[in-house]
């Protein structure tokens, strides 16, 4: 069998859609999978729905996901140019199209926008309007297009699908897939500014790149029939199909800008890690064997199968991201974690604590680092409290308990020297087993009065080993003098 060889094709359009990253990413996973090539070609034939940096976006989002490309326009493997429009200047595109004609199997189409919205419009299954082209051109004389070609007419130049019969292909997800070719339109091969459709440019790519498998979007699907066509009339062997269900929001919608997490960047905004995103991602069409869901990318590569692949919706679950995030960061070195969650600590934090400390409270509660900040406010200014907050059913505490506790507490707690977490709670345990009370009757009041929170990063002595002495006696102070009022 011939080396796998799997290509991610993008068109520079803005910022990289889940989507997208599922498709390079499956695409890299079956390649690396069997030890084949993954490959970056750029699909820019579309000229109008081109955006200035859309290209760097591109490979910023492969390197920072990890998924890099054996060849591409950076990297040549020998099957350059991987740029569309650079393959086009070479006139690479024409030339194939002109075969098509040579063979009958394509021709040349002069009409006018007024003739082709004069056409009759059929609404397909899925209710989007098309409009069949009627052969018109087809009957065109070789000396009538010679001469609209001689008078420089501007034409397309459009398959010639045969209207009897049926096309049936094969894809590894769906299965195969047959469609009469009454239905299948006449699509344009190469458009009036020269340039090749997608349609067209894309089986001629994956042809002379040797492509073996494709992975896309499944809205790729009711148009494989016609790229089958064009395989069939060139005599060339088809790629192994392999479309991916489609993505939708939690209202089962097609996942889209509107939702505000569609693509990578905005998930690297919201505060998502890179690799949590790619394990996200993954599982969006694909069913692990056992019941493991959190995945290196090596690991990926070592049990992805496309054959486990669903063709069902992929409901992509932001919750479900979160919680995979917040198991990423768990995981993470301590020093990694403190560097990436510094910006955040000092968005709340100005004062002179120790930050290393507020990093590891945050570590294992946190989700996505702008969390942050919301959990450790406190830290910087003791928020304004209602003394309701001593009342704890379960603790058993109320206004007076928590009163008594920490006025108890209070010289202790001043003649105390040592204020790292260890000692200070070796100090309250002892208070409470001297006095026989349950810990939570002594903890809750405390945490309280030093947090002015209800729930807090840590309990009450990982609290004060950060405020120090002086910031937490102050506290304890406050909220004496809160309860007595
Ligand atoms: N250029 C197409 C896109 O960005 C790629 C489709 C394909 O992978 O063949 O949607």
């Amino acid at each position: 069998m011939s080396k796998v060889r799997t290509r991610f094709a993008p068109s520079p359009t803005g910022r990289m859609h889940v989507g997208n990253l599922r498709t390079a990413l499956y695409a890299y996973l079956i390649a690396k999978h069997e030890g084949g090539d993954f490959m970056l070609r750029i699909e820019d034939t579309d000229q109008e729905r081109f955006m200035d940096g859309a290209l760097e976006i591109i490979y910023r989002t492969l390197e920072k996901t990890g998924l890099i490309h054996d060849e591409g326009p950076d990297k040549d493997g020998g099957y350059g140019p991987y740029v569309q429009s650079e393959r086009n200047e070479s006139g690479l595109y024409l030339k194939y199209a002109k075969q098509l004609i040579e063979q009958g199997d394509a021709y040349y189409c002069f009409c006018d926008k007024e003739r082709l919205d004069s056409l009759k419009s059929t609404v397909s299954e899925s209710g989007t309007e098309i409009r069949v082209y009627d052969k018109h051109c087809l009957s065109l004389s070789k000396e009538e297009v010679e001469a609209n070609l001689a008078e420089g007419k501007p034409y397309v130049i459009r398959i010639n699908m045969p209207t009897e019969g049926t096309t049936t292909f094969h894809d590894e997800i769906y299965g195969d897939i047959t469609v009469n070719n009454a239905e299948l339109d006449d699509m344009i091969l190469i458009k009036s500014d020269g340039y090749p459709t997608y349609n067209f440019a894309n089986v001629i790519d994956d042809h002379l790149m040797n492509i073996t498998h494709v992975v896309r979007g499944n809205e790729y699907l009711s148009s494989a029939p016609k790229y089958n066509r064009l395989y069939e009339a060139f005599g060339w062997e088809p790629p192994v199909y392999v479309h991916c269900p489609l993505i939708t929001d939690e209202n089962h919608k097609k996942l889209s800008k509107r939702c505000g997490h569609s693509s990578y960047e905005d998930l690297i905004e919201q505060g998502f890690i890179s690799e949590a995103v790619v394990n996200y991602v993954a599982l969006l069409g694909w069913c692990p064997q056992d019941n493991q869901e959190i995945f290196s990318l090596e690991e990926l590569v070592k049990v992805f199968d496309f054959h486990h692949m669903s063709k069902s919706p992929a409901v992509f679950d932001i919750q479900k991201l979160k919680w995979m995030n917040s198991e990423y960061m768990k995981a993470m070195e301590f020093d990694t974690f403190y560097e990436m969650a510094l910006p955040y600590i000092q968005e709340a934090i100005t004062k002179d604590y120790d930050l290393k400390k507020i990093a590891a409270l945050v570590k294992t509660r946190i989700e996505v680092f702008p969390d942050i900040p919301g959990q450790i406010d406190f830290f910087e200014t003791l928020p304004e409290y209602d003394p309701s907050m001593y009342v704890h059913k379960k603790m058993k505490t109320n206004e007076e308990t928590s009163l008594e506790v920490l006025k108890d507490l209070l010289p202790i707690l001043e003649k105390q020297e040592d204020y790292s977490n260890d000692a200070l709670f070796a100090t309250l345990k002892e208070y409470v087993s001297e006095k026989g009370y349950k810990n939570g009757y002594v903890m809750w009041p405390v945490r309280t009065a030093v947090s002015g929170k209800q729930n807090t990063p840590g309990g009450a002595t990982e609290i004060m080993e950060v405020l120090g002495k002086e910031e937490s006696l102050d506290r304890i102070r406050k909220g004496i003098a809160l309860l007595e009022k």
